[in-house]
């Protein structure tokens, strides 16, 4: 089969071996492949992310001198099963599948590892548990955006968002916009967007979006205070002043008021849910010094680097951070039905599609955000590029 292996950030055309299912798997003939930006940072800097991942026990992750077929985001046919498999659906049948898979006795991250090949390929290899039947009307290359949305999916659960919160957006790239289509999805009411690109704003707004701003021009913060979030220590003192001594005027004992109060949740400030998907250093304290007290603090963009914030900062403000990755297999599947059930467009997003031979020419292509958010591969394109 035709693949597109990397090795030392050099793309090759190679003709490997068709792929051979193990216990309780099957193969894909892939039908399209999402370029993730995880993809554009594994193919320079390989290494650190395998040194990252080696602490937290996954050893089995691509160097720079592996030889690697990336791709972790694809949709593909049923084509053979492996021993151990319950055979569920007829080959032909298209199916999404999780990018994790096990080999010489142990899983790994498909598309991140010489013993995992990713979608890079005519065909690639899935657990068959793994693997999640497109619903009948659902295009094939939106389909293929169920892993990139799931990630969007999962940060907003994780988010513990509600729907009356305030959601803010900071960074509209691949992910940021995901998790813009996974809030509006949820039906946040209120979803303020910020990011530099013109381009990236428009799909902001296409994505759901209620508020798009250009940070060097407008605060994304801006009008929080408006709409009710305490913005100011002072103003928080004030208002327990104000609360007590109108709790201690009544003749009833004020304790059982104020549990009462809080148990409504009235007591705690209105919380803004800051999703950060830049992943550069400074971010998460850039967001701490802006945002409203109380805020939560979602990360989901992979700053590689060291940082620093000022606890001493998030500590005055109460603020909760909490980090993010992946999803769950409820919440893939989940995905592929909201993307089915049209609750989220994801096809604002698509902006290109290429042959293998044009995989190279598309890495370079996504470095500008003006023209481009997701490619799709398609294996089968004879070469070409549009990008
Ligand atoms: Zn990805």
């Amino acid at each position: 089969m035709k693949a597109l292996t990397v090795q030392n950030g050099v793309f090759e055309l190679a003709d490997l071996p068709a792929p051979k299912p193990g216990r309780g798997q099957v193969v894909l003939e892939v039908l399209r492949c999402g370029i993730c930006g995880s993809d554009l940072h594994a193919r320079h800097h390989a290494d650190q992310l395998a040194d990252d991942a080696a602490l937290v026990g996954v050893l089995s992750m691509m160097r720079a001198d592996h030889k690697v077929v990336m791709g972790h985001e694809f949709i593909g046919e049923i084509a053979e099963y492996g021993k151990g498999t319950r055979k569920r659906w007829k080959p032909g049948t298209r199916v999404v599948a999780m990018p994790i898979r096990r080999n010489e006795g142990l899983a790994h991250p498909t598309g991140f590892s010489e013993l995992a090949p990713g979608a890079y390929a005519e065909q690639v290899v899935a657990e068959e548990s793994m693997c999640f039947t497109v619903p009948n009307g659902l295009s094939t290359e939106e389909a293929a955006l169920t892993e990139p949305m799931a990630v969007g999916w999962h940060a907003v659960r994780r988010s513990g968002v509600g729907k009356g919160d305030t959601a803010i957006v900071i960074g509209c790239g691949p992910i940021g916009l995901a998790v813009i289509g996974m809030l509006k999805a949820k039906g946040v009411r209120h979803i303020v967007a910020s990011d530099f690109s013109p381009a990236r704003r428009a799909l902001a707004e296409k994505m759901g979006a209620h508020v798009v701003v250009h940070p060097g021009e407008t605060s994304p913060y801006d009008d929080l205070e408006d709409r009710g979030h305490l913005v100011s220590g002072e103003a928080l003192f004030d208002l327990g002043i104000s609360a007590m001594s109108l709790m201690r005027r009544s003749p009833l004992p004020w304790e059982p008021m104020f549990r009462a109060a809080e148990l409504a949740g009235q007591v705690d400030a209105k919380s803004a849910v800051i999703f950060e998907c830049v992943g550069v250093p400074g971010m998460i304290d850039n967001i701490i010094a802006a945002a409203p007290l109380r805020s939560r603090v979602i990360v989901v963009g992979v700053c590689m680097d060291f940082d620093k914030f000022r606890p001493s900062l998030a500590i005055n403000k109460e603020i909760d951070i909490r980090f993010v990755l992946g999803y769950l297999p409820i919440e893939f599947r989940d995905t592929l039905h909201m993307l089915a059930d049209g609750k989220v467009d994801v096809r604002p997003l698509i902006t290109g599609t290429v042959g293998l031979g044009g995989v190279d020419a598309a890495f370079t292509a996504l470095g500008s955000p003006e023209r481009h958010a997701k490619i799709l591969i398609d294996p089968k394109q004879v070469g070409g590029t549009d990008v």
